[in-house]
């Protein structure tokens, strides 16, 4: 994911600069022509990265094989690797 990479660049050289407001990311959807940049402040990017197998996306961009963890006005989390199985409870029709 080149968008991840990206992304992690973006935050580090935020951090040197001491940014402290929010940064712009790079969408991490499955759309690798996907150019869109989200708002992202860096605390919350810092708290999404301690989960691997999250993603970045703007608004309504999908991520693969990804659930929907939890949306903000600016972007959306997606989250990977969790198996149908587990949702069994609360299936929701899209
Ligand atoms: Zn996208």
């Amino acid at each position: 994911m080149d968008a991840r990479k990206a992304n992690d660049r973006i935050a580090q050289k935020a951090e040197q600069l001491r940014f402290v407001s929010r940064v712009p990311m790079l969408c991490e959807c499955s759309a690798p022509a996907c150019r869109t940049v989200v708002m992202v402040s860096l605390s919350d990017y810092r708290e999404i990265r301690l989960t691997e197998d999250s993603f970045i996306t703007a608004l309504g961009h999908a991520a693969e094989n990804a659930t929907l963890e939890s949306q903000t006005g600016d972007y959306e989390v997606h989250r990977a690797g969790r198996s149908r199985g587990e949702d069994d409870g609360s299936r929701r029709s899209a």
